[in-house]
């Protein structure tokens, strides 16, 4: 089968042809992988920004799709057939061993879920069926980018309807924090980035406001919020100077949440003395959610037209051509790309 392997840091993915296990161990499971998204946590890892990885060759991936192909000893959340969404979050179901791939002779490294490969032996608990008519396309972004938006707004920022939120960066990431804000009308809802494109599709998302990020970025945001600045503010972009602008814009009572991750080493500069009062900073993990109690309830939400996932995906591209998603995902005019295997 195919796969896109990251064989060096700072270098395109090498799309070759590997061997899977011979055998589903137990809390394995076979998936036929049909659609993958890209999130920055994969530019991440291509880019190394936590420093040096020590699972080189190794496939990546962690929002996708599929068809259940075959279950392991043990497994009874799936079976044969079921379609599923992959989370790299841990859900419901048992945690099967890494699996190990063959490439001309050599091992491949894969975490408990890798969406980047046609056939993925994951673990059951990185695995969601789904029912009903959900487009398995869009079901990609349940693995990551909707349910970390839904963790970062209720479990680490604890917004509220009425209150004010700007978020800095309106990618994929960004995207799903505002569209999980807007079901709870969060006003007034500010998204900040520097693409034009990005932030024209968040109004469309549920932004009430867009501001691009200039050097007058701190006076456009009081215009909207007033001097007090906002209830929360959430940083995507993981840049430091975005980060300390996200940390200052929150209120003196204000949360401020970091999701995206910093390069190793990099030092934030914040004045702390607002901390021992009521202002609150602190970083997100994947919104810390259990995705098989959060997908359910976005799927219903879906069903019912209340939420549209679909518009954040932006294009599709096929395996053979992930490089060239990975380079739009960098710098192009997109929210999330998908990837066809
Ligand atoms: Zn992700």
């Amino acid at each position: 089968m195919k796969a896109a392997i990251l064989v060096k840091q700072k270098a395109p993915l090498e799309i070759a042809e590997i061997e899977l296990p011979q055998k589903m161990e137990y809390g394995q499971v076979l998936v036929r992988v049909l659609f993958s998204s890209i999130c920055g946590a994969q530019l991440n890892e291509i880019d190394g920004v936590k420093g040096e990885d020590k699972f080189l060759p190794h496939l990546l991936g962690h929002e996708g799709s599929g068809l259940v192909e075959e279950t392991g000893p043990g497994v009874t959340k799936v079976k044969k057939g079921d379609r599923v969404v992959m989370h790299w979050r841990r859900g419901d179901g048992l945690q099967g061993p890494t699996p190990k791939y063959l490439w001309g002779g050599k091992t491949v490294n894969a975490g408990w879920v890798t969406t980047f490969n046609e056939y993925a032996v994951s673990s059951e608990n990185r695995l969601t069926p789904i029912t009903g008519q959900t487009d398995l396309k869009t079901a990609t972004l349940y693995g990551c980018a909707l349910t970390t938006g839904y963790g970062v707004v209720h479990h680490d920022s604890h917004l509220k309807s009425g209150e004010s939120l700007v978020v800095f960066g309106a990618g994929g990431a960004g995207s799903g924090i505002i569209m999980m804000a807007k079901l709870i009308n969060a006003y007034p809802l500010v998204a900040v980035d520097i693409n034009k494109f990005k932030l024209n599709e968040a109004l469309k998302m549920g932004a009430s406001h867009s501001l691009l990020n200039s050097p007058k970025i701190r006076q456009d945001l009081e215009k909207i919020l007033g001097l007090q600045g906002a209830d929360v503010t959430i940083d995507t972009t993981g840049i430091n100077a975005v980060r300390e602008l996200a940390y200052e814009t929150a209120s003196t009572a204000g949360r401020t949440i970091l999701v995206g991750v910093p390069k190793k080493g990099e030092k934030m500069a914040i004045d702390s003395f607002p901390l021992h009062f009521d202002k609150a900073l602190t970083g997100s993990f994947g919104g810390d959610v259990n995705p098989s109690l959060v997908i359910p309830r976005l799927i219903k939400l879906e069903e019912q037209g209340i939420l549209r996932p679909e518009k954040m995906i932006t294009k599709t591209y096929p395996l053979l051509k992930i490089n060239e998603a990975i380079k739009e995902v960098r710098t192009g005019d997109v929210i999330r790309v998908a990837i066809r295997l």
